[in-house]
């Protein structure tokens, strides 16, 4: 078994590329562009640093059963075309990062939050679990979660944007879904021109102090199967004919099923996961990929 690789692409950021079922994808070193709004005035580019040539050479070992769905057929494509609602996965998808470990790392609690959320990725625990324990360790106060954000914005993947509003443009309404907290991801909706109830996602509760108070359970995605249920819900509620998910994990693929997603598109841009690839409809590691795809009206 080979060793994993590290990559280093900025002082906090250290990549481990693994030769087996996950592998960081070499397009993290394009452009990625620092969502902003003005709550949190840090807008910039960042240039994340040449994430090695290492990664890119085991992409090159990626079994043909994943590679078999990079040219898609004349019916995903034609799904593609009319869909009239598309949902994103947020981490590791329309943003580089996993939110809830900048988070824990920011609060001092990376490493040990880190643990659970591979475990939640790999599903060997259930996902309201993982997300239990991940918090428990990080008791973010609200404070805390702004001043994160301050500092360190949500670092938006290259091209999602012209992506975003290609499909706004052609009339196709737009939905984040994640697992991560309501609060982190409102910032990135903004800077993509996504409205907050367009956001399905996890909420943090605070005290009158803003001290740290727990999580709505509530919500579908701070359970197993979350996503599944809420893209089920946004198709029922908007009664909308065609609906693709676009992710890169195990739960986006899970909403792919009868009265959920009708079309799963694998972004692989940033994790690759050879499970999840190799069972898309389409396979894809650059957002301009779906955008040639689309009529390009006037955006
Ligand atoms: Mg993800």
């Amino acid at each position: 078994m080979a060793s994993p690789i590290s990559a280093r692409t900025s002082p906090r950021h250290t990549l481990s590329v693994s030769p087996l079922s996950s592998v960081r994808s070499p397009h993290t070193s394009q452009l990625a562009i620092r969502a902003a709004n003005p709550l949190f005035p840090c807008a910039k580019l960042s240039q994340a640093r040449a994430v090695v040539a290492a990664a890119m050479e085991v992409s090159k070992h990626l079994s043909s059963s994943c590679l078999a769905n990079r040219q898609p057929s004349k019916e995903v494509l034609e799904t593609w075309r009319s869909a009239d609602a598309v949902c994103f996965d947020v981490d590791s998808t329309v943003c580089l990062d996993e939110g809830i470990d900048e988070l824990a790392d920011f609060c001092g609690a990376g490493q040990a939050v880190a643990e659970w959320t591979t475990k939640a990725m790999t599903g060997t625990v259930p996902f309201e679990e993982a997300l239990a324990a991940r918090i428990s360790l990080i008791k973010p106060s609200l404070s805390q979660v702004q001043y994160c954000l301050e500092k360190r914005p949500p670092r938006i993947s290259p091209g999602i944007a012209d992506l975003i509003k290609t499909l706004i443009a052609n009339n196709t309404e737009v939905f984040l879904v994640s697992g991560g907290f309501r609060q982190m991801i409102e910032p990135v909706a903004f800077e993509l021109g996504i409205p907050t109830e367009n956001i399905i996602a996890n909420r943090l509760l605070f005290g009158t102090s803003g001290e740290y108070a727990g999580f709505d359970t509530t919500e579908p995605t701070s359970r197993s199967g979350g996503k599944a249920v809420a893209v089920q819900q946004i198709r029922q509620d908007r009664g909308y004919k065609t609906l693709v998910m676009i992710g890169d994990g195990a739960t986006d693929l899970e909403a792919r099923q009868p009265g959920g997603a009708d079309l799963f598109i694998c972004y692989a841009g940033v994790q690759m996961r050879e499970a999840v690839a190799a069972k898309a409809d389409w396979t894809v590691f650059e957002f301009q990929e779906l955008i040639s795809e689309l009529p390009q009206l006037n955006t």
